[in-house]
């Protein structure tokens, strides 16, 4: 990562020691034998979520897509996508089996912050009006025209851990990522939406709610039968796979059938066992809107990492004047550094770290000499490795419930996971740690069968998809 003459510097310890820097890294480090304890836990879990409803730390959310796209699906649907940084529409025009995607268009928006913490008529009312924009502006060939009593069907993407009930109802279980809508307690998602919609003079109904990461998998699967695993890795974090059914301990109360397989939204963000917390990670959960929940996810995605740079960054300044006699001002203002930016000075590849010194210069408004540019840098590096590292123990976790289950890696049988989110699109570190310690607990073996594929944007397709396998017409 670091230039070589840094790490040379480093490791001959040239750079004088720093205290809460040590500790840091110290507590953060993942070797593997630390690192297999965590994918067991993870994977003891996932165990509990599937034998039981509710309640646990990994929900194992059952998501009722039980069919997944065939390529034969054909029409015009929409997807609508909300719960990270941006809201999106989507259109997507499907052609069947021979001309399968024909056409897509999208619209991206932000969300208003003050919606993210405001009442759900202000946030569905917000979707709705957006929505109607974007469908008034659209150019429907002929074919795809409505026909009499009909209305045109949308996944909608939320991706929030939701108590399905169907494939187009659920409630909220909780709220991640920043957002505290109110009103929504016990009340359907869908007729949330549903209902905004009608307001607007919308002819649209919800015909599949989705998660991301479900979408991610769907969308993905239309395009490569050996998907088997969606992954976020965006502002928030989440996987899914396919199940068997009769795997499934708490599925035999709700379903007759119990052949066949099922996707399972596992909700990882809310696992909190064993996890290296340190003393950063645990005030900037004191100081979140979701305290003491999805603590994996405060650790690895991409809402949380630059913060917890700014946090050790902070400290190294009021403990040993890392930035001179002053802290300056923008450190201590929370969410300061972004997490875009703090990868960006953990891949610095520069001999003098160039980049870390002028994003210091652009964010804290300080020049920093070399050497505390490598302290810097060494600082990134930590948050990032660790949450790669816990990452690929999650992917780890599934991919072996999914090889007891299949036996498909150790016969040999390629198996794809589907990631999607900024996070792991734009960090070539993180997916680099991700990645070794996906090899380190699998073996070069196991390991050799997996396909981690980046998947961007498929989770609209997918969503759409779904929404089209579930059409009530
Ligand atoms: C949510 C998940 C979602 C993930 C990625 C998490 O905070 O709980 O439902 O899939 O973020 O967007
Ligand atoms: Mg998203």
């Amino acid at each position: 990562t670091l230039g070589s003459s840094v790490m040379s510097a480093l490791r001959s310890n040239s750079v004088s020691s720093c205290p809460v820097l040590t500790t840091f890294q110290k507590e953060c480090s993942t070797p593997t034998p630390y690192l297999r304890n965590v994918a067991d836990a993870i994977a003891d879990d996932m165990r509990t979520g599937l034998a039981v409803q509710g309640g646990r730390d990994l929900e194992m959310i059952l998501t009722y897509v039980d069919v997944l796209p065939s390529g034969k699906e054909e029409g015009l649907f929409y997807a609508l996508d909300l719960g990270g940084t941006n809201f999106r529409v989507h259109s997507v025009q499907l052609g069947g089996m021979k001309e399968r995607v024909i056409a897509t268009k999208s619209e991206t928006i932000s969300i208003p912050q003050e919606l993210k913490t405001g009442t759900s008529e202000e946030l569905f009312g917000f979707i709705a009006s957006k929505l109607a924009n974007f469908v008034a502006n659209e150019n429907i060939p002929d074919r795809f025209r409505l026909e009499q009593g009909r209305k045109r069907e949308i996944g909608f993407t939320f991706s929030f851990p939701v108590h399905q009930t169907s494939i187009d109802s659920g409630t909220v279980i909780r709220w991640t990522k920043g957002f505290k809508v109110s009103g929504m307690e016990g009340k359907n998602v869908v007729a949330c939406l549903n209902e905004a919609m009608e307001e607007h003079g919308l002819n649209m109904r919800v015909s599949a709610l989705v998660n991301d990461a479900v979408g991610t998998l769907a969308g993905a699967r239309y395009l490569d039968e050996d998907v088997m695993m969606g992954v976020i890795l965006g502002t928030g974090t989440n996987a899914c796979y396919v199940d068997q059914k009769n795997a499934i301990p708490k599925l035999q109360s709700i379903s007759s059938s119990s052949s066949g397989t099922t996707i399972i939204n596992t909700e990882w963000g809310g696992f909190s066992k064993i996890l290296p917390r340190t003393i950063f990670d645990q005030e900037m959960d004191e100081a979140s809107v979701n305290r003491c929940e999805h603590l994996y996810e405060k650790m690895i995605s991409g809402m949380y990492l630059g913060e917890i740079g700014r946090r050790v960054l902070l400290q190294m300044c009021e403990t040993s004047h890392l930035f001179g006699q002053s802290v300056p001002v923008n450190l201590s203002t929370g969410f300061a550094l972004s997490t875009k930016d703090l990868c960006k000075m953990q891949e610095d590849k520069t001999d003098d770290l160039l980049i870390v010194g002028s994003i210091l210069n652009k964010v804290l408004e300080v020049e920093a000499n070399l050497e505390v540019r490598m302290r810097v840098a060494e600082v990134c590096d930590t948050v990032v490795k660790r949450a790669g590292r816990l990452a690929g123990a999650g992917i780890v976790a599934i991919m072996e419930k999914i090889e007891k289950d299949t036996k498909r890696l150790s016969s040999g049988q390629r198996t794809v996971v589907a990631i999607d989110g900024a996070l792991y699109e734009y960090n070539p570190r993180f997916r680099q740690y991700m990645q070794d310690a996906v090899v380190e607990l699998l073996g070069d073996k196991l390991a050799s069968h997996i396909e981690i594929k980046h998947t961007k944007d498929v989770s609209g397709i997918g969503a759409a998809l779904l929404a089209a396998t579930n059409s009530i017409y």
